[in-house]
């Protein structure tokens, strides 16, 4: 049997293994991903990127080829309500297009004050940037039409089982590490026995139960339908409710649609799909189906764990979701993201082994978190039921519609202006934090408060050269040091460098930025998290060594603590 050693492997090349491929490979470690699949995904599958996870992208470097991937460059990415897509609008959210989300990241503030804006794109795109991406670093191996069938953890590593699709004979890798990134019926998470957590089997009037999806191709919708375009376009009536995404603005689209408790999947045809489709628009269209399938709405599901040992399970491997609000493959993204920087430092030896136990610590209540707030979005989407008359051609029906666009005039902004939850998320209590003693803002779907209390995102601001801040920061660690006066930092340059961290220190004079951040010292983790603020780098030593895991977490610096 063929032996290939490396330092990773990744079983599952969807979002979340190959973000992970990207931050590894970025940081010279060697990783060999394995995706049963013949590529990366022929269906759109997720259509939001959020913006933090743009910021990322951002960081990566290839965030503007993101930009540019899906729709066209000035497509509207309004979210509209109908009754049929060809009949009444019923409520429209406006949002930008690609082009001018970011002219507008540089002017909004506030909750909005941010990197990148969100990009509404297929999921099959962003996918494939990714792939390329993590093909083109030294030290990572992507094997599609690999399907990983065993692994076995001993005391310095993983052996794990690959099989290709083509057939041959089984190879053996030999890693230190194995990450399960293989999707809802993950193989990795089963071996481990660890069960979902939380809510499932939820039916609602409109997303809980069985979906049908079609992957469709009408460019008539354009020419036919008498509205405006919009990215998300979803229907609201008594026969059957769908949504729809915008793939290509061309004439690309993503329908789902809810099927009725008797239906089954399986008997329906390409015909049957087209139906579906016409129904829902209201119009006799030449439609050509590229795909179908089914799926389950109403998830809001946990594993247990997200770790043992030496195997690490991220992205829908240990959450399922409900897809209102766009958060599971986000959510998945932000998994590699955390995880990525931890094992690259515990494998180069510069910090201990016990970094890694803050994966599932400060993952896993984001999930649960995250889960939750999809869970409210859906249901304020889908617990509402549409009035007898809402298609009626009367006073009674125009009413009914009157009232129904009340509800998703403030609906499309609960679910689609979410910068709390894209911003707001939090690693408080971890040991890899260094708490100050303040208390960060409460937590709110839609609205986020930029602080710098250690744990959270840093705030953003554009600097005057016209740079965002993060563009300063380290790809490793980073100090800031803010406003007119300048402490010492040398026990933090001196304890990094005992550890052999790169640490970026990055002086900004900006009072304003000084203001933002509360404090003239700020300690940057790689995901870009705060790690500590403060105002002398007296207690140096004992903060590495907590944050980069050769200490328990129990670092109590005084806020104000002067050196
Ligand atoms: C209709 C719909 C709309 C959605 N919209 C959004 C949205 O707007 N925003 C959002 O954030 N999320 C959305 N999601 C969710 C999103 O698609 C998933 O959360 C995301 O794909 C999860 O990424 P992942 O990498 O964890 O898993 P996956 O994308 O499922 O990738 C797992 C990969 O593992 C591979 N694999 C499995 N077993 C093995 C094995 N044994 N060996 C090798 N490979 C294996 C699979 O082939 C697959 O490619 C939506 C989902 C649905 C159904």
């Amino acid at each position: 049997m063929e032996l290939i050693k490396v330092d990773v492997v990744i079983c599952g090349g969807g979002p979340c293994g190959l973000m992970l491929a990207n931050e590894l490979g970025r940081r010279g470690v060697s990783v060999l991903l394995a995706d049963e699949k013949e590529s990366t995904a022929f269906n759109p599958q997720a259509n939001a990127t959020q913006a933090r996870t743009m910021e990322h992208f951002r960081r990566l470097g290839f965030v503007d080829e993101i930009r540019s991937q899906g729709l066209p460059a000035d497509f509207p990415t309004d979210i509209a309500y109908f009754t049929r897509y060809a009949e009444h609008e019923l409520a429209r959210f406006r949002l930008p297009s690609a082009q001018q989300a970011k002219q507008k990241a540089r002017e909004l503030k506030g909750s909005w004050s941010a990197a990148e804006l969100p990009h509404r794109v297929s999921q099959k795109y962003v996918e494939a940037v990714l792939r390329r991406k993590a093909e083109q670093l030294p030290g990572v191996t992507v094997r599609y039409g690999h399907r990983v069938s065993d692994f076995e953890e001993h005391a310095e590593g993983v052996r794990t089982t690959v099989e290709s699709r083509e057939g041959g004979a089984p190879f053996v890798v030999e890693s230190r590490y194995l990450v399960g990134a293989d999707g809802p019926r993950s193989f990795v998470r089963g071996k481990l026995g660890y069960r979902y957590t939380g809510e499932t089997g939820v039916t609602r009037d409109f997303m809980g139960g069985r979906m049908f999806a079609v992957y469709l191709r009408c460019p008539d919708f354009y020419t036919r339908v008498p509205h405006a375009p919009a990215w998300m376009n979803v229907t609201f009536n008594r026969d059957r409710r769908a949504f729809m995404a915008a793939v290509d603005g061309k004439g690309e689209f993503a329908f789902h649609t809810q099927l009725r408790a008797h239906e089954k999947e399986e008997s329906i045809t390409d015909e049957d799909a087209r139906d579906l489709f016409r129904a829902a628009v209201g119009l006799d269209l030449e439609v050509e189906v590229l795909s179908k399938g089914s799926w389950t709405a109403g998830h809001s599901l946990v594993a247990e764990h997200f770790q043992r040992g030496r195997v690490f399970l991220g992205g829908d491997a240990v959450h399922l979701f409900t897809p209102a609000g766009g958060l599971g493959y986000n959510t998945a993204v932000e998994d590699a993201v955390n995880l990525g920087w931890k094992l690259a430092a515990v494998l180069q030896g510069r910090a201990a082994p016990a970094l890694l136990d803050t994966y599932e610590l400060e993952r896993r209540p984001l999930a649960v978190r995250n889960t939750g707030y999809a869970r409210g979005f859906a249901d304020s989407l889908g617990l509402i039921t549409p009035a007898d008359e809402i298609e009626e051609d009367s006073a009674r029906g125009e009413a009914a519609r009157a009232e129904a666009g009340k509800h998703f005039d403030h609906h499309g902004r609960l679910e689609f202006n979410i910068p709390g939850v894209t911003f707001g998320g939090r690693y408080d209590g971890s040991p890899a934090i260094v708490s100050d003693g303040t208390q960060p803002p409460a937590d709110s779907a839609n609205v986020y408060t930029p602080t710098a209390c250690p744990g959270g995102r840093p705030p953003h601001a554009w600097l005057d050269d016209g740079a965002s801040i993060f563009d300063r920061f380290g790809f490793d660690w980073t100090l800031l040091v803010l406003g007119p006066t300048t402490p010492e930092t040398s026990a933090f340059s001196t304890a990094m460098s005992r550890s052999k961290v790169d640490l970026r220190v990055v002086r900004i004079e900006d009072p304003e930025i000084l203001a933002l951040y509360e404090a003239p010292l700020v300690l940057i983790r790689p995901d870009q998290i705060v790690a500590w603020r403060g105002h002398s780098d007296a207690y140096a030593d004992d903060i590495v060594n907590q944050l980069l895991g050769h200490s328990k977490g129990d670092v109590a610096v005084p806020f104000n603590a002067a050196a």
